[in-house]
């Protein structure tokens, strides 16, 4: 799968316009999927583009509580999401870990949503710097993946996103994408070896680099932030992959 993420950025008209052009430059193959995550107050318009040009792109979104309804003031349910014919949602997004203090316990929640209510989860998991100059990636990565269980795994793919890597131009390089990836692909292997659970990477992930990254072993695709925004570089993105 190849995603994008637009975070905080863009209008109705851009998000249409990418859809518009985005759908006409790919060249389209079913088992790479190609999906959109706008902002929250786009889903329905970007949902309407794509069916109105009956697009092959996704619709995933980058929020969803963990709670199904009460009292929570701009919250965003995985039955809203489904209204809006949302297949996707990103869970455990480095920003949003930090930003909204989010734990294991809060992540377990949404991700029971998600899938109680049949929205595949795009989970994020990533170390920042300090840990990795520690060498305690693996550590790290390994408390991340604790919630995750076997039944889990029909449902998910991971996002792997080194934080120093997001948005700072810094890509990690193909050695250690490749050994992290492989840690997390035996580490899904010990909780369900039935599953081949595919692994994306995500971190200044651009068009100069993104062929390397995707000549990785054990990368099944991509998440991108910033260079995605730009319908021509995600489209050439997504033909080379
Ligand atoms: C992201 O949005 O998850 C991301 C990886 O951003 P960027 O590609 O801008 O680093």
């Amino acid at each position: 799968m190849i995603v994008s993420n637009w975070k905080m950025n863009g209008t109705k008209s851009d998000i249409e316009h990418w859809v518009n052009k985005v759908s006409n430059k790919i060249d389209y193959k079913s088992h790479i999927k190609c999906i959109i995550c706008p902002p929250s107050c786009y889903l329905d318009s970007t949902r309407q583009v794509i069916s109105k040009i009956d697009s092959p792109i996704k619709l995933g979104s980058q929020e969803i509580d963990s709670t199904n309804s009460g009292a929570l003031t701009g919250g965003i349910n995985a039955q809203m999401l489904k209204d809006f014919s949302t297949e996707y949602v990103l869970i455990g997004h480095s920003e949003q870990r930090d930003h909204l203090n989010e734990d294991n316990i809060t992540l377990r929640f949404k991700l029971d949503s998600a899938i109680q209510n049949g929205i595949s989860a795009i989970f994020c998991i990533g170390e920042p710097a300090e840990v990795k100059l520690a060498g305690n990636t693996e550590n790290f990565l390994s408390e991340q993946l604790e919630i995750l269980t076997p039944d889990d795994l029909d449902f998910i793919t991971i996002a792997y996103e080194p934080i120093w890597a997001i948005g700072t131009g810094l890509n990690a390089d193909k050695k250690y994408i490749e050994s992290i990836h492989q840690f997390i692909k035996t580490y899904l292997n010990k909780l369900n070896k039935e599953k081949n659970i595919s692994v994306v990477y995500g971190g200044s992930v651009k068009l100069e680099n993104c062929e390397d990254i995707l000549s990785c072993n054990n990368v099944d695709g991509l998440l991108i932030g910033g260079a995605s925004l730009d319908p021509d570089t995600f489209s050439k993105i997504y033909n080379i992959s």
